[in-house]
């Protein structure tokens, strides 16, 4: 294994996803997203570590789990600077820069509190889009805007 300084930390599991650059505080969210309160593979998580980016930061490692693509887009929604390494026997294969999904179906839920979503059970679904440089969802039912700075993600139970 290569001990080489900064990779270190990030390639400490044989294989798997490394979630890093998380903002602290969207870690739980980054967890509900990914659905990892379910998952029963080992997980390893590190918090309020420094970054310059971030100030603090979280990172996340997942061993032996690959994520779709389309997954784990889903996290650009908390944690656009994200970044993921895929790691193959203690090396990084592979980086992956997030992009925001065209279209958001569940997971957040929508800001407007008259919009039929938050009244019956029915699945939200958005489509982003950027406006001066704020990501915003625009709700399917109700056509309001949540704005990713009031963004609340839905946890299933
Ligand atoms: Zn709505």
């Amino acid at each position: 294994m290569e001990k080489s300084g900064k990779e270190l930390k990030v390639s400490a599991i044989k294989n798997g996803t490394v979630l890093d650059h998380i903002p602290a505080n969207q870690l739980f969210e980054v967890i509900t997203i990914l659905g990892l309160r379910e998952c029963p593979n080992q997980i390893t998580f590190g918090m309020n570590l420094d970054s310059k980016l971030l100030g603090k930061k979280a990172i996340i490692k997942v061993a032996d789990r690959f994520f779709e693509e389309t997954q784990i887009n889903k996290v650009a929604l908390v944690a656009p600077e994200a970044k993921i390494n895929i790691i193959k026997d203690f090396e990084v294969v592979e980086k992956k820069v997030l992009r925001v999904p065209d279209q958001i179906i569940g997971i957040v839920k929508c800001a407007n509190p008259k919009c039929i979503t938050n009244h019956q059970p029915i699945t939200t679904k958005f489509e982003t889009k950027h406006e001066n440089g704020v990501l915003k969802l625009h709700c399917h039912y109700c056509e309001k805007d949540t704005s990713s700075d009031n963004l609340k993600i839905i946890t299933e139970n």
